[in-house]
């Protein structure tokens, strides 16, 4: 079993927002949202637990904080103001510090901690019989909760490492993909405080105008943590092939996200089912080769699932269960002709080298 990254969980908002006790499997985590009035997308189907990361080879992962305050109000976790975000994202860096505590997880924050929890998942099996603690690498998904700039030398204070300045909307710092416009003066600012503190930039969710200033800008490291291509399904969410070689061209990665309507056309949300559309894994891997054949490589793709990210099973391909089932996608990458190089640079190795990069003394 190889060992997954994967860079885009948002484990403390299913903590938080979703009541999951992500101790538990994830038969008991949907066992227990059953007897729920319906209320929310994905109830009861569930892929996410930390017992299900670690039967899965998942030791490590990007995982989030949430919580923005954008116009219009949208569907995700949306407050009236900075301080209220910034209350929501303290709560959840709340419960990952709880989580260190019980021995469940454990912060990357450099590089001597990165390696030493690599020495401790040398082996995915036998770590996770050991129960070992998931690694995660904390970053913050949308800008808004950052109430002024010295707030983020508090955040990289606590740990936090990456951060993508937009989500939905119109941000405080940038723009999300569904709305135009580029990066307000104090975005610009935002960006150059990142570059200061040696924070990864993550490009995902940016619309193309704030996609290509802030590249402009930037100079340190970056990502696209949860991030599929435009060039199969064509959405403002996803990446052109000319966004996708520019990041190729920085030496970045891009995570492949598994929200199966950015994986195939025509999947309509509320309406569509993966089952009898046999979305499977196999269109996934379809958006890692995209990369790899722009790049000519295999360094630039990876995984950023996304999975429990606002949804479960219903908008997941239908071979995924739980997330240890992305361990499947080796069969079907080596099936395609990927070397065990390149199943170990999409699994873990490209990702590992921003870190390195980005972290370097
Ligand atoms: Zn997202």
């Amino acid at each position: 079993m190889n060992l997954i990254f994967d860079a885009h969980l948002d484990l403390s908002m299913n903590a938080l927002e979703w009541n999951r006790d992500l101790r538990q499997t994830v038969s008991e985590i949907r066992a227990s949202e059953l007897e729920l009035p319906a209320h929310m997308k994905g109830q009861a189907a569930g892929v996410v637990s930390l017992p299900e990361m670690r039967r899965g080879g998942i030791g490590l992962c990007v995982a989030t904080q949430i919580g923005g305050c954008m116009k219009p109000r949208s569907f995700v976790a949306n407050w009236q103001s900075p301080s209220q975000a910034w209350a929501m994202t303290q709560g959840q860096l709340a419960w990952y510090r709880e989580m260190e505590e019980q021995g469940e997880m454990v912060q990357i924050n450099d590089l001597e901690s990165l390696e030493t929890h690599l020495q401790r998942w040398q082996d995915p099996t036998a770590a996770a019989e050991r129960n070992e603690p998931v690694g995660y690498i904390l970053s913050l998904e949308g800008a808004d909760s950052i109430v002024t700039l010295d707030y983020l030398d508090r955040a990289w204070q606590y740990g936090l490492r990456a951060i993508g300045p937009s989500h939905y909307g119109v941000g405080r710092y940038a723009m999300g993909h569904d709305v135009h416009g580029g990066l307000p003066s104090h975005g610009r600012d935002l960006i150059r405080k990142i570059d200061e503190l040696g924070m990864i930039l993550d490009m995902t969710h940016l619309n193309d105008q704030c996609f290509w200033e802030a590249l402009e800008m930037f100079q340190g490291s970056i990502w696209a943590s949860h991030q599929n291509c435009r060039g199969i399904v064509n959405d403002p969410r996803q990446y052109s092939d000319d966004q996708i070689k520019a990041l190729i061209d920085r030496d970045s990665v891009l995570g492949v996200a598994l929200d199966v309507w950015m994986v195939v056309p025509g999947f309509v949300r509320y309406q569509s089912h993966p089952a009898e559309m046999q979305i499977t894994l196999e269109n996934i891997a379809d958006h890692i080769d995209h990369v790899c054949q722009l790049a000519g490589n295999a360094n630039h793709s990876g995984i950023g699932s996304d999975l429990d990210g606002g949804f479960g099973t219903e908008q997941c391909p239908c071979d995924i269960d739980t997330i240890a089932d992305m361990q499947n996608l080796e069969t079907i990458l080596a099936r395609r002709g990927y070397s065990e190089a390149d199943l170990q640079a999409i699994f873990h190795g490209n990702f590992l080298r921003v870190l390195r990069q980005a972290w370097k003394k």
